[in-house]
């Protein structure tokens, strides 16, 4: 693990403090170890931060058997990708495919052999730790691959900033708050004035570095948590400003505007300025209603950007939902 990776943290569920005290015993070393004793308290210590990179799992509990946590966290969307692995006692084939078939990724038997539950119980080792540690191990290393994938499809590899599909999931929930808490919700898009142009004559690698330097400028304008920069497709940037009214988008629109001349990239075959420079569309919606969409919304920001661009470009146009509805 480099210094920059945190903790893995797994959560232990079993009703039998001994196996509980086994378990945490074994892992609390390498890992931030969270327990419960039953079938609520794992629920709940699932869905709490931090959130488990792993929960073992066992079957056979009062009230809330292993099989029906399983079932509800892989139902629950906050929960539903965290791996589970059964460490239990119920050691059919049955048993162990309805683990499987509920989205287990494993599934560790505590021994029924006579003399190997009497050796264990003389030893307090109902199960083999080092095979659980090391199953354990691969399943917090594949977690960590699936998690810096997910990480990395939301995420704009030139830029570093927020892709299109970050900006779809996003948009959607800041939607539907609006609407459900009656707040105004703006959104803009950020296109490059004749950035064919810079390419053209600069060169492809030149607008790269210009693409990244927009992208940082972008950023570096927006100072409140929720607004949400992305790279919306090549030279085009959409920004969502939750909770703004169209005063204020409208400013902020300026804001990034200059921020972005001021950077003073020479482009010498613009009519928009001598620098680059950015058109913005944007549309406010100060009260969602039915026909409104995050669709829609956009393709309204849209046609101002084409009203900005048709304007002369290096400005910004924004307009309501009143206006267009
Ligand atoms: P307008 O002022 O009307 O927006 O004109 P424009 O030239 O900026 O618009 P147009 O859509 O014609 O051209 C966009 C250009 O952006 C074309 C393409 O070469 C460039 N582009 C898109 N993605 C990238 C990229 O990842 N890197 C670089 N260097 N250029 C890109
Ligand atoms: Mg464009
Ligand atoms: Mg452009």
């Amino acid at each position: 693990m480099t210094p920059n990776e945190t903790i893995p943290v797994v959560l232990i569920v079993d009703d039998v403090p001994t196996n509980i005290k086994l378990l945490a015993r074994a892992l609390r070393h390498d890992y931030r170890v969270k327990v419960a004793s039953c079938g609520e308290d794992a629920l709940q210590g699932a869905r709490l931060e931090p959130r488990p990179d792993l929960i073992l799992l066992d079957v056979m509990m009062p009230e809330m058997d292993g099989y029906e946590v399983c079932r509800r966290l892989k139902s629950d969307p906050v929960t539903e990708f965290i791996p589970v692995m059964f460490v239990t006692a119920r050691d059919t084939e049955e048993d162990e495919e309805l683990g499987f078939n509920l989205g287990c990724v494993d599934y560790i038997t505590k021994p029924f052999s006579v003399p190997i539950v009497k050796a264990r119980v003389r030893t307090h080792q109902p199960f083999s730790v080092p095979i659980v540690k090391a199953r354990v191990r691969t399943h917090l290393r594949l977690k960590r691959q699936a998690d810096a994938l997910e990480r990395l499809s939301h995420i704009d590899q030139l830029t570093g900033l927020a892709n299109r599909r970050q900006l779809a999931t996003t948009f959607e929930m800041e939607f539907k708050r609006a609407a459900r808490e009656g707040l105004s919700l703006s959104v803009l898009i950020v296109d490059i004035d004749h950035f064919k142009d810079y390419n053209d004559h600069y060169g492809h690698g030149a607008g790269d570095v210009c693409l990244r330097q927009v992208a940082s400028s972008l950023m570096n304008s927006l100072s409140r948590p929720g607004d949400l920069v992305t790279r919306y497709g090549g030279e085009e940037f959409v920004v969502i400003l939750p909770a703004t009214d169209s005063a204020d988008a409208y400013a902020l629109g300026e804001r990034l505007r200059e921020n972005i001349v001021q950077l003073n990239i020479p482009h010498a075959y613009s009519s928009a300025a001598q620098v680059v420079s950015v058109s913005i569309g944007g549309t406010t919606a100060e009260a969602l209603c039915d026909i409104d969409s995050p669709e829609n919304l956009l393709e309204s920001a849209d046609r101002m950007l084409y009203r900005a661009k048709e304007m002369g470009r290096n400005r910004t146009v924004l307009t309501t939902t009143e206006a267009i509805s």
